[in-house]
C-alpha cells in the first residue's frame, strides 16, 4: 500500500495548514468533530527517526493546534501518538508518523468508550518497577 500522507495531491484535499516541515490536515476518518492531524512532510515511520527540527516542528505545531482547538472549538484537546509496528498500514494506520490532535468534551463518545477499559488500570507493583526500570536503563 502506497503512503497516503506521501501523496501530496491527496493530502492538500485535507489541508488545514501547510508549514516547511508538517502538515496539519482533517484526520480522515476521524473520532471527534475537529479530529486533525500533524505529520513531517518527510515519510518517518517511527518518531526516533525525525531530526532535531522535525521534531521541534512537529510538537510545536501540535502544540499550537491544541491551544487553539481549546476554547475555540472544544473544551479540551488530547495529543497522542502511537507506535505499532506489529498493526499492518490500512486505513486506520498509517505507517507515516502522525500526531493527533483531538477536541474533547466532557462525557464524549471517547470518554464513553474508554469507560470500558476502566478495569484495566492496576497499581505497578515494587517488582514491575524494577523490571521495567532495568530495561529502560540498560544500554
Ligand atoms: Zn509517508
Amino acid at each position: 500500500m502506497l503512503c497516503p500522507f506521501c501523496d501530496t495531491e491527496a493530502m492538500r484535499l485535507r489541508l488545514v495548514e501547510e508549514r516547511a516541515r508538517v502538515f496539519v490536515i482533517f484526520s480522515e476518518p476521524r473520532i471527534m468533530l475537529g479530529h486533525l492531524l500533524a505529520i513531517p512532510k518527510r515519510h518517518v515511520e517511527h518518531l526516533s527517526e525525525l531530526g532535531a527540527e522535525e521534531s521541534a516542528d512537529l510538537f510545536a505545531t501540535a502544540v499550537e493546534y491544541q491551544s487553539k482547538i481549546v476554547g475555540r472549538i472544544a473544551a479540551g484537546c488530547d495529543i497522542s501518538q502511537h507506535d505499532r509496528p506489529f498493526i499492518r498500514q490500512s486505513q486506520y494506520k498509517i505507517d507515516h508518523v502522525h500526531l493527533h490532535i483531538q477536541p474533547r468534551e466532557p462525557f464524549d463518545d471517547l470518554y464513553q468508550a474508554s469507560r470500558g477499559y476502566a478495569d484495566l488500570f492496576r497499581e505497578t507493583t515494587s517488582a514491575e518497577r524494577a523490571m521495567i526500570l532495568d530495561r529502560l536503563r540498560a544500554s
